[in-house]
């Protein structure tokens, strides 16, 4: 073993690490290591302070909780919106927090799909997350057309990644509307945002991105790039726990858009109380939500978002690209001769937050990292994801994790299980 993958190398920079404090703030587990963050972040003291103080204003106001108390119900998705904008490069009036991931995808599909003509598809890519994939397929079916025909989703050519100019070569003058992951959920690839959203407006194409996998690891500047819209979950590298409520981008060119899927909370606010029968909406992104927000599940991010202004979410990518550089190190280092592929590219600016690890024999060496002690997450149809997460992961657990790897494969630990996913991988 060389001087640079050795377990005094991983201490030394975690000596060096700007962002080491953040570590204590959160509930690690306490046998495990936890490189699961970007399926779901873990929680922090912050998180579950503000998640507290949330319930508590509930059960001290009632109903006055919604203008009153430390963080008025009737406004907070607003304010998050803001806190959350920097995270993307948008301006404040562009985010909101709201619904979820699949909901929020359904309400932007619905505002700016608008088949006209020759103009009437969809197109998306082949590795995009099933949710999308639903969505898109049920909001053409709405619109009376047959997915199969009007969703075009390009090719990968290996199965781990898009290449840009396929996607670009693929718009078309029939294509009104383009939905793309910013990083694919399995590989790992980040695409490049900006040149594709250039080349959908040389053509006219309105584009938006899933940001589910990138937001809150990797800075974006959503708003310069003009970006159409955005959408993406705050559970995984947000850290606002299981079924924290979603968010969303427009950029402000669309403001005044009438929403596709009306509701009361995307009222001009206060027009919203008059209870008119005529919907008069939000000058900002604020008109896409629908109903009352999900506030306890909205209330972790309070805390959690703080935690994000504080550190910078440059530093947080600086630091996530040396986790995931150091732990392709030592998978090419230690694990040589184990038939490993890492299947994400392995350029920094293409990378997204997590580690890719293909293996014939991926579900089982899960089972068995779970039995002694990684939290890992599997994706069929053989990748182990290992996502170092820049607030809660060291160096030194990075270490640790491989060295667990390699003793799993030297000792054939894993061949006790079936080389099969669980319910839930
Ligand atoms: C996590 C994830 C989702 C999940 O959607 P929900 O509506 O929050 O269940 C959707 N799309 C992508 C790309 C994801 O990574």
């Amino acid at each position: 073993m060389s001087v640079l993958n050795s377990l005094e190398y991983a201490e030394k920079l975690d000596q060096q690490d700007p962002l080491q404090s953040f570590r204590e703030e959160f509930y690690l587990p306490k046998k495990d290591l936890y490189l699961d963050g970007n399926s779901l972040g873990l929680m922090s003291k912050r998180a579950e302070t503000s998640l507290l103080e949330l319930a508590d204003s509930w059960k001290r106001l009632g109903i006055d909780g919604w203008m009153n108390g430390k963080y008025p119900w009737f406004t907070l998705s607003e304010k998050l919106g803001e806190m959350c904008a920097p995270l993307v490069g948008a301006k404040a009036k562009e985010v909101i927090i709201t619904a979820s991931t699949t909901t929020n995808l359904h309400q932007l599909v619905a505002t700016f799909y608008k088949p006209k003509g020759k103009k009437t598809k969809i197109l998306a890519d082949e590795l995009n997350f099933p949710s999308d994939i639903y969505a898109m397929q049920s909001q053409l079916q709405l619109k009376g057309l047959n997915p199969s025909e009007h969703l075009i989703q390009v090719k990968s050519r290996d199965g781990r990644l898009i290449d840009e100019q396929d996607i670009i070569d693929a718009m078309t003058e029939e294509v009104a509307l383009i939905i793309l992951p910013t990083v694919l959920y399995r590989s790992g690839q980040l695409l490049d945002i900006e040149k594709l959203t250039t080349e959908a407006h040389k053509r006219g194409i309105i584009i938006g991105f899933d940001g589910c996998h990138s937001v809150g690891a990797i800075p974006h500047h959503f708003s310069k790039w003009g970006v159409d819209f955005a959408y993406w979950c705050t559970y995984k590298y947000l850290n606002s726990g299981p079924g924290g409520v979603g968010a969303l981008y427009v950029n402000e060119k669309h403001f005044g858009t009438m929403p596709g899927l009306t509701g009361w909370f995307g009222s001009n606010k206060e027009k919203q109380f008059d209870m008119e029968h005529t919907f008069t909406q939000a000058s900002d992104a604020g008109a896409y939500q629908i109903g009352t927000p999900h506030l306890l599940s909205t209330a972790p991010l309070i805390g959690s978002l703080e935690m994000f202004a504080e550190a910078s979410i440059e530093a947080i990518r600086e630091k996530s690209l040396k986790l995931t550089n150091f732990l392709m190190e030592l998978i090419q280092s230690e694990l040589g001769e184990f038939n490993f592929t890492i299947g994400n590219p392995l350029e920094d600016t293409r990378r997204g937050g997590h580690v890719a690890l293909e293996h014939p024999d991926a579900a089982r060496i899960c089972k068995t990292l779970k039995e002694v002690g990684v939290i890992p997450d599997y994706r069929n149809p053989n990748i182990i994801r290992l996502a170092p997460v820049a607030f809660y992961t060291s160096y030194v657990d990075v270490w640790h994790t491989v060295q667990i790897l390699k003793r799993i494969m030297e000792e054939k630990l894993y061949e006790k299980f079936e080389n099969k996913r669980e319910v839930i991988a």
